[in-house]
């Protein structure tokens, strides 16, 4: 990462009123405050595609297009919400770093691929993940910890017992053998969690981690930082929950330790009706 886009991420959050809110970043202020300064968000039917990106509108995710003093990001509206939200993250780096509004490519398109030559794709991914992970995030208790000396556990515990916002800590690890080996094939599971006083669910410990889901394998397995949209039945939630992960491998033998926050959602994205969060 280089430091000119996180700077970047976080001077735009400053701007937008939104730097000291919890994950996930609130995506609506940041387009509110945009819109002020000509950036207007477009979800678009790539089988209607408005006449702009009509020959490109299937096979992106988004295109952004200058119109008089106005630019326009049109987003692809059939893909994943987790998906949609990295493109509109990536489109807004694309609007507020510098030199990339003129890139002639942009009116054909981006697709969100994150392994990529391209300098200033690699530049708005970069963008992409420092907005979506600040103000809070993994990387800003990570911050923390070091700032303070302190584990991150235990930052991340001192930062959810003060929070306002609904958000959890939940540790989670595989079963060990008596001599403190990982077991062979042990599913993850959940060894505690604390949550701050507004977070409505209660994630009980020993929950056992179905296969199938992919962030916390992941993070666990690929010791990656790992975040993304989950459904609470992978946490022993109703299915109906929608949560966002941000999680990181803590210490070794595959233990994760998970910032898990309600999943908020743009009122005006198409999907929104959908999961039926009206009003
Ligand atoms: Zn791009």
């Amino acid at each position: 990462m280089l430091p000119g886009e996180f700077a970047l991420a976080r001077d735009l959050l400053e701007k937008a009123g939104v730097l000291d809110r919890v994950p996930p970043t609130p995506l609506e202020l940041v387009l509110e405050y945009l819109a002020g300064h000509g950036l207007e968000l477009q979800y678009y039917d790539p089988r209607q595609a408005p006449p702009p990106i009509k020959s490109v509108a299937l096979r992106v995710d988004e295109a952004m297009v200058p119109q008089g003093s106005r630019t326009l990001l049109f987003v692809n509206q059939d893909r994943p919400w987790t998906r949609i939200r990295f493109t509109i993250f990536h489109g807004i780096g694309h609007f507020w770093l510098p030199g990339h509004r003129e890139l002639n490519y942009l009116t054909r398109g981006c697709l969100m691929n994150p392994i990529t030559n391209r300098r200033y794709e690699r530049q708005a991914h970069r963008f992409r993940e420092d907005m979506a992970l600040l103000p809070f995030g993994m990387r800003a208790v990570e911050s923390l910890a070091q700032r303070y000396i302190a584990s991150l556990e235990s930052a991340l515990i001192h930062y959810i017992t003060l929070a306002d916002a609904p958000c959890a800590m939940v540790w989670l690890q595989p079963d060990y053998d008596d001599d403190g080996f990982r077991q062979q094939d042990s599913p993850l599971r959940v060894r505690y969690q604390v949550r701050s006083p507004s977070f409505p669910f209660t994630i009980r410990p020993g929950t056992r981690i179905p296969p199938e889901d992919n962030l916390f394998w992941l993070c666990s397995e690929e010791e990656c930082l790992t975040e993304g949209g989950m459904d609470g039945r992978y946490l022993g939630l109703k299915p109906e929950v929608d949560l966002w992960v941000d999680c990181v491998p803590n210490g070794h033998m595959g233990v994760v330790l998970a910032l898990v926050c309600p999943q908020e959602m743009p009122r005006d994205c198409p999907i929104y009706a959908e999961w039926g969060c009206e009003g």
